[in-house]
């Protein structure tokens, strides 16, 4: 196809509506008729990446194969289309302020007052039209972080103002809004529509697809109303009524006609129907599954799920395809010591220890770990969960009194887990860690081993500290294995406790990389060993 089209998907009325599911549902809808499509988000806060924002302001910070720290959003957005996004998929208004201040400061404007418009929004448009000229997508779906009259979010509408007249027919604007409903009149209301077109039309966009949150069904009457009020064709007005999973979006969007819509106004064919198929059946799976495999997950920040987002979804993939629902109970670490561990982990199927940072909450997961292993529980950690296990084996088998990582204890005598050798001259927070994907080798025989089929993989990173290969030996001597690891550098990927059923720790994040039609292979041997346990 010669030339790109971009399809913007702004939101109003409230934040949370689900941008990045019907910007997702859509693309897959496209991707389903044989287009090549991306979706990126464009945040309006000024922090340069989400890296450095804590889990209980934004959520899960997600990482791309390119080793991007992005918001979570891009998670849904390789789990609907299973093709992976990168750093050009993720833009700030931190990063665009950072590329323009940059150039002015090298003198690339020498003369000229840089100004928001049009040196930022210039920039924004180059950010977005960078995945169609350089990455020669077909169709870029561009999420705008936000909402409409949002102060943050103006550069970005103007920007998208421009956009859609430079771009003619090649360029549309999906709003998506909510339609409350009154209990005491027993009425939907499109008012707060009608106030947030009325806002976009103020910057100069007219939407030309709405997409209204609800949750009764809006009716011929109301369509008809939002669509005159609007200036929408009444097929344009789509209605996105709430389900019980995220991805039953796709199958309503398409109920609704949205792609149709979308393909028509950027005058490409409708010819044939998306293939869903597979899709599909993951949804028969998953609604049909009866059994249930109930997985605790330890971790500190359980009071706002979205902190473990992929992890959730990975294990929502690998109950599915093993035919069971997953029932997920979120355990607080600092809830968790020598006399309640018991009772907090009863009942469980497996246990999981989350990814993590610093010091709260540590002792707790390492109790966790413990109560695990003592009794012989099906058992992942995922990076600080993985560098927890090593930690408890060292303390409580290996005899290694006080064991601990750097990152808890400068100065512990045995360092099981210490700062990596790159590491040790970084001072700035952002971009710094090991991030992306790197290599990792299987030993035969184990766990891992046969949960890749034996495959050496690639995974991705997120972390500053590692397994201390001095202490090696002693652990393996002690029945800790290193079962993975990373080729160039030596460096232990994944630790296995073989006379236990399932015991592996991973320093890599394979939640990043589980989607709906491809389910990460640890996560579906650790799900299998639950079941089998
Ligand atoms: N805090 C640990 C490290 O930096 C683990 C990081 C993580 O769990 N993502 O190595």
């Amino acid at each position: 196809m010669p030339d790109t089209r971009y399809i913007f998907v702004t939101g109003g009325v409230a934040s949370s509506l689900g941008k990045g599911i019907i910007s997702a549902s859509l693309a897959k809808l496209l991707q389903s008729r044989g287009y090549k499509v991306t979706i990126q988000k464009l945040d309006p806060y000024l922090n340069v990446d989400p890296g450095t924002l804590n889990p209980y302001e934004h959520g899960e910070c997600y990482v791309t194969e390119d080793g991007a720290e992005t918001d979570l959003d891009l998670g849904h957005y390789e789990r609907f289309l299973n093709v992976p996004t990168s750093q050009a998929n993720n833009v700030t208004t931190g990063r665009i302020y950072q590329n323009v201040i940059n150039k002015e400061r090298k003198g690339d404007y020498l003369g000229k007052t840089v100004q928001i418009i049009p040196h930022i929004t210039d920039e924004i448009k180059r950010n977005i039209k960078l995945l169609g000229t350089k990455h020669k997508f077909d169709v870029v779906i561009t999420e705008i972080g936000g909402t409409v009259g949002d102060i943050e979010s103006l550069p970005y509408v103007e920007a998208v103002r421009q956009l859609k007249w430079e771009l003619g027919s090649r360029a549309l604007v999906i709003h998506l809004t909510l339609v409350p409903f009154l209990n005491a009149s027993g009425e939907l209301k499109t008012k707060p529509t009608q106030h947030s077109v009325k806002t976009l039309l103020e910057a100069g966009v007219q939407p030309d697809v709405l997409v209204l949150r609800t949750e009764h069904d809006l009716g011929p009457d109301i369509r008809k109303k939002v669509a005159l009020f609007c200036n929408v064709n009444p097929r344009a007005v789509i209605q996105s009524i709430d389900v019980s999973t995220i991805y039953e979006v796709p199958v309503k969007m398409q109920e609704e006609g949205l792609d149709e819509i979308c393909l028509e106004k950027l005058e490409l064919p409708v010819d044939k129907a998306p293939d869903l198929k597979k899709w599909k059946n993951f949804l028969t799976k998953m609604k049909g599954a009866e059994k249930t495999v109930t997985i605790g997950i330890v971790g500190k920040y359980v009071e706002l799920a979205d902190a473990y987002k992929s992890i959730i979804e990975a294990l929502i993939h690998a109950a599915t395809y093993h035919d069971r629902k997953a029932k997920i109970k979120l355990i607080h670490s600092e809830e968790i010591n020598d006399e309640t561990a018991a009772e907090k982990l009863a009942g469980l199927d497996a246990v999981l220890v989350a990814p993590g940072f610093g010091n709260r909450g540590i002792e707790g997961k390492l109790e966790a770990v413990r109560y695990a292993r003592e009794n012989n529980m099906i058992f992942l950690g995922i990076c600080l969960g993985m560098q927890c296990a090593v930690i408890e084996y060292a303390r409580n088998v290996i005899n290694l009194e006080k064991a601990n990582s750097t990152e808890m204890d400068h100065s512990t005598k045995f360092p099981v887990i210490d700062l990596m050798e790159d590491q040790k001259n970084v001072t700035d927070m952002g971009g710094t860690m090991r991030l992306g994907a790197y290599e990792c080798e299987l030993k035969e025989g184990s766990n891992a081993y046969e949960a890749f089929e034996g495959k050496t993989t690639h995974e991705r990173h997120r972390h500053r500290y590692e397994f201390n290969n001095d202490f090696l030996t002693q652990f393996e001597e002690n029945g800790m294995l290193a079962t993975g690891t990373n080729p160039d550098t030596g460096l232990a990927e994944i630790v296995e406790i073989p006379a236990l059923k399932w015991f592996v720790g991973v320093q890599f994040h394979p939640e990043y990389s589980s989607t709906v039609l491809k389910p990460h292979p640890i996560f579906m041997s650790f799900v299998n060993a639950a079941i089998n346990k």
